[in-house]
């Protein structure tokens, strides 16, 4: 059962990534009651698998019982790689602890197609933050001088010219700080504790950082940032993931969530049916990551009124771009094959960096960074595996081999095969002498997040990055070549696709709401107290790995928010629900239509069976947020392609109780789908009038109801009305077919319109073919369909006469 404690706090925080992470510990360690809901679960040393069975699983996707670590998108023009976990991206990134470079803060820098990228804070903002998330993270350069991959990369720039580091890498390399490097030697425990509890080794280079680090070398959010936020009282809880939000009319936020069993592993879930569960805060952080936390804005939209309209803009996969280069040389003649080892190390060691025009130092272009990127030795193996040619030769030879030596041939019976063996294996220079090389920087943020059906949509392609992409690829080929290799690229690219594991962007920060979605500290625009502090809130590439500024960027939010809550310390406890909002399992809000459903009717009366009719209507449109007007909620709607359709099957369960009644009501349950409201929602009660009489004999209205929830479990309304009226020409059509909607916040019963909160409007017709599908529709059901028809048909056409027929009347209007 829910304690106070369970359902309120100062501060929620959604995701534990860097920005989640870096959040909960500056606000817990602040005083704050901070609850953490992460998705994921935790992963002690040890625990990330490494067996192909192991491996299979170790995706996302609960509704297909994928309880595991790798997050995998894929979008129009880029696939995504995101984690999810106790720790977020830190799980399975690679230790780069870069700063964004100081010229690369740009102002209102031009995007093709309109718009600009403008960053509005600079370098000297986040200098104290990088330093303090540094020191925390343990950031250290790498310390091993004889690693063959680094080693390559050093002389391959000092040949080029080019400028290349060793930037600090959040690993601990040394049993104390500062101390040699040992491999295997015990961490000691930090004064905040652990909280897995679990003893951590420096680390042994194996290079499988990107798969999760058994040994717990990397000093990574769950042993630093969340260990510590822990210590400082903050509520951390796994598997809970979030789906909604609404303000609260008294300040605060209602945060919806479901939790995940990992023992469903293997098993189908109907993730949309788990309860949800609610908690509210004065204060909420979305850090859910840039997919994350912007497809949670896109969902939870209605509920979030004036929400800028740069949401979903401004995204960029950080200029990622992978490359390879294989069968390096070494020596004058570049004869004998260079070894790399790039299984030997962690995943990343070097940076090789390549200026920007920004630079003022006659560089040109688009800046860049090319690194090393070295894999686990089983992806080596695999490698190796896949020389088709050579294994097949190798093995044809050893087994030819064998049988010579088992009937006596060749060169005796040698019982020694060692040297065969490491024959049959072969030398292994492929592997040993490729080395893939990971490409990011300053690409053009011109991609647009959205939802399609419901679902987070990305449009973005390499096309307007063209000459950026290929000036990092001439620098890879370049480094190729002076290892005295050869530049291949990832196979993706021959579609122009790329990978990204750096989304960022969605909802930007600017300085004001015509710029971005939030302020220069995450806070939304227009919504005190909710944040976006993860990459989500970059207005652009950062042009290094991000994961630092992503950190840093928190840290500066979040001393303001301390700043703030130490100027006017608010309770803990949020407002209350706002009117409308329906706690879970109480019955959906006022519903004086529901009741009116369950009247008993003539023929209930009478104990007869009633014959009942329904038909299906299908209408669509468009609609936008923000505005009252139907007409201007179309015309805004159409021009930013905001679509909403409706499918309902309207049922009158007794038709000679609808006749009969003066408000001809029926019942509609279906679904309304409509991206701007968080994609498709069900019908949760709808009502439906046919002819309604408002004292004007020539008017008549039909008018829709229909209460909806969306994704995050906001109630929402719809209400529509179709104006039957006969005015000059012959409109009959196009008054039947014409429904103004607008849409409300909460369940709000008949009547309460006035006092509702208009979220957005629109229009909703039905095209001609829908209309001819709509009347093969017509089923009935009970003793007497023909009277049902009969009864139907009167009615509509009777009424339908009353408002035009006057106009065929003698001496009437012609059409
Ligand atoms: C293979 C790989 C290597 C990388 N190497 C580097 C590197 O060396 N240096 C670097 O700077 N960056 C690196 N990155 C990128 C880095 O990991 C990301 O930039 C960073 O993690 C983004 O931080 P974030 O706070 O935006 O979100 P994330 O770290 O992605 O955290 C988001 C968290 O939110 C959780 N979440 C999502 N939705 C919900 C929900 N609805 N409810 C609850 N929880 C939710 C997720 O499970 C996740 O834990 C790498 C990434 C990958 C994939
Ligand atoms: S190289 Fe291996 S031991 Fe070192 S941090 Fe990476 S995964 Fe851990």
């Amino acid at each position: 059962m829910d304690t106070a404690g369970d359902t309120e706090a100062d501060v929620v925080v959604v995701g534990s990534g860097f920005g989640g992470s870096v959040a909960a510990h500056q606000l817990a360690e602040g005083g704050l009651s901070v609850v953490v809901l992460e998705r994921g679960r935790p992963y002690p040393p040890g625990s990330f698998p490494r067996t192909p069975a192991g491996m299979a699983r170790n995706f996302w996707d609960p509704s297909e019982g994928l309880y595991g670590m790798f997050d995998i998108w894929s979008f129009r023009g880029l696939e995504g790689v995101v984690s999810s976990g106790l720790g977020g991206g830190s799980l399975i990134y690679a230790n780069v602890l870069l700063r964004k470079d100081e010229k690369w803060f740009v102002h209102e820098s031009p995007l093709p197609g309109g718009g600009y990228e403008n960053w509005p804070i600079g370098r000297g903002d986040l200098e104290p933050h990088y330093e303090r998330v540094e020191r925390m993270l343990g950031g250290t350069p790498y310390p091993y001088r004889d690693t063959p991959k680094t080693a390559a990369m050093e002389e391959a720039a000092d040949r080029l010219g080019l400028d290349v580091s060793r930037p600090p890498l959040a690993v601990t390399f040394a049993a104390r700080p500062g101390g040699e490097p040992v491999p295997g030697a015990p961490i000691p425990e930090p004064a905040y504790g652990n909280l897995h509890g679990l003893p951590r080794e420096t680390c042994r280079l194996t290079g499988e950082c990107d798969l999760g680090c058994n040994l717990g070398a990397k000093n990574t959010l769950d042993h630093t940032y969340l260990s510590a936020a822990r210590h400082h009282g903050a509520d951390i809880r796994t598997g809970c993931e979030v789906r909604g939000f609404a303000a609260l009319p008294g300040g605060g936020y209602e945060v919806r969530y479901v939790v995940h069993d990992p023992a469903r592993e293997g098993h189908r879930t109907a993730t949309g049916r788990l309860p949800l569960r609610r908690i509210r805060c004065r204060r909420l952080v979305l850090a859910a990551g840039a997919f994350g936390s912007t497809f949670l804005l896109l969902r939870n939209r209605a509920g979030l009124p004036g929400l800028s309209t740069a949401l979903g803009t401004r995204f960029s996969g950080n200029g990622d771009l992978l490359g390879l280069v294989l069968d390096a040389r070494a020596g004058a003649a570049g004869t004998a094959p260079r070894r790399l080892a790039s299984s030997t190390g962690p995943v990343i060691t070097s940076a090789i960096r390549v200026g920007d025009a920004l630079d003022g130092d006659g560089s040109t272009g688009r800046g860049y960074y090319v690194e090393d990127a070295g894999y686990p030795a089983f992806v080596a193996w695999l490698a190796e595996a896949a020389q088709v040619s050579g294994g097949v030769r190798r093995t044809a030879g050893f087994g030819l081999d064998r049988l010579r030596s088992r009937f006596g041939l060749g060169s005796g019976p040698r019982s020694d095969i060692s040297g065969r063996l490491a024959r049959l294996l072969g030398p292994g220079a492929f592997s040993d002498a490729a080395l893939p090389l990971l490409g990011m920087g300053r690409d053009v943020p011109d991609g647009r997040m959205g939802l399609r059906r419901g679902y987070l949509d990305v449009d973005w392609t390499t096309l307007t990055s063209r000459r950026y992409f290929e000036r990092v690829r001439a620098t890879m080929a370049d480094v190729a070549g002076a290892l005295g290799g050869s530049f291949h690229d990832n196979p993706l690219w021959w579609a122009r696709r790329v990978i990204t594991v750096h989304p960022l962007g969605g909802a930007p920060m600017g300085r004001h709401p015509g710029e971005g979605v939030c302020d220069a500290h995450g806070e939304v625009f227009g919504h005190p107290g909710l944040y976006v502090l993860d990459g989500a809130v970059l207005p652009g590439p950062v042009g290094a790995n991000p994961s630092l500024t992503i950190a840093a960027f928190a840290d500066r939010a979040c001393r303001r928010i301390l700043e703030e809550h130490a100027a006017r310390p608010a309770s803990a406890t949020a407002g209350t629900a706002p009117a409308g909002v329906v706690a879970a399992g109480a019955p959906g809000g006022t519903t004086s239509g529901g009741t009116a459903l369950a009247d008993h009717g003539p023929a209930a009366a009478t104990g007869q069976r009633a014959t009942s009719l329904s038909f299906t209507e299908e209408m669509k449109g468009y609609v936008s947020l923000g505005v009252t007007d139907p007409e201007e909620g179309r015309e805004l709607g159409r021009a930013q392609g905001r679509r909403m359709m409706f499918r309902l099957t309207i049922t009158a369960d007794d038709v000679d109780r609808f006749v009969a009644d003066p408000r001809h009501r029926a019942g509609a349950v279906g679904h309304v789908e409509c991206d701007v409201l968080g994609g498709r929602l069900p019908v949760e009660a709808g009502w439906f009038n046919l002819f309604t009489r408002d004292g004007d004999p020539t008017r008549r209205r039909m008018l829709y109801r229909l209460h909806l929830r969306d994704p995050g479990g906001t109630p929402l309304t719809l209400v529509g009305r179709k104006e039957v009226h006969d005015d000059p020409g012959l409109d009959v059509w196009s008054d039947t077919s014409t429904l103004y909607v607008r849409v409300l916040a909460g369940h709000v019963p008949e009547g309460g319109d006035a006092e509702a909160t208009v979220l957005g409007a629109g229009v909703l017709v039905i095209l001609a073919a829908d209309f001819a599908r709509q009347l093969t529709t017509f089923e009935t059901s009970g003793p007497d369909p023909a009277r049902a028809f009969e009864g139907f048909g009167r009615l509509f056409l009777g009424e339908l006469w009353g408002v035009y027929g006057a106009r065929f009347a003698p001496g009437g209007e012609s059409p």
